[in-house]
Formats: structure tokens, sequence, C-alpha cells
């Protein structure tokens, strides 16, 4: 039960583990500043997606040199306008910033964003 571990006020190591194996590993500054998102908006955040093994980030269709493999990404949903969401995950330090129809993809680096 180590990963229920509490990583800071909001998250849990729980929250990040792969969806098929349970494996993790999560940068530790990714996480801070997720907590710095969830301090700022103050309402919950879902982590629909953290670390990925290399078959379930296939069968997700993720990309080949998906973040998500490194622990180096999280998608995430909240209960808000997503376009407001981005440009508050922007000024709190993320720096990759993917805007989908219901998730947000957030990583930190290299800075950029897109849309799918
Ligand atoms: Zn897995």
């Amino acid at each position: 039960m180590i990963n229920d571990l509490r990583l800071t006020d909001n998250f849990n190591l729980k929250e990040f583990e792969c969806r098929c194996c349970k494996q993790v590993k999560i940068d530790s500054e990714l996480v801070f500043i997720l907590q710095r998102l969830r301090d700022t908006i103050n309402r919950p955040v879902i982590v629909t997606s953290g670390y990925r093994c290399v078959r379930h980030n296939k069968e997700v269709g993720g990309v080949e040199n998906s973040y998500h493999l490194q622990g180096l990404a999280v998608d995430i949903v909240v209960d808000m306008n997503l376009e407001r969401l981005a440009d508050l995950a922007r000024s709190v330090g993320f720096r990759g910033i993917g805007i989908y129809r219901n998730f947000l993809h957030l990583d930190l680096e290299p800075v950029r964003t897109w849309r799918g």
C-alpha cells in the first residue's frame, strides 16, 4: 500500500500510477506544480493519466515517446473552462499544455501549447 503515500496536500502517489499495471514513476516538480494549480483554482483536480507503461501507452494511443512514459506528464479533468485552466496552468509553471475537448495534458518542457 506504499502507493497510498501522500505527496502534497491534495495528491497521493496512487493517483499517478499506471492504470493497467499499477507501476508508478512521477516527477516531483510536476506534482509540486500541479498542487500549485490546485491551490490556485481551489476545486477538485482529477488525474486521468499519470505514469504509463509502454503497453498502456500503446493501448490508449499515446505517442511513442510520450512524456507519460517517463512520469513527466499528467492529464487532468477539472470542472471549469479548459482554456481558462490552461492559462492558469501556464501561470503556475506548466510549460507544455495540450488542450483537449474534456481534459488538459500538462508537462514541464519544452514550452508549447496545442489543441487536440
Ligand atoms: Zn501499465
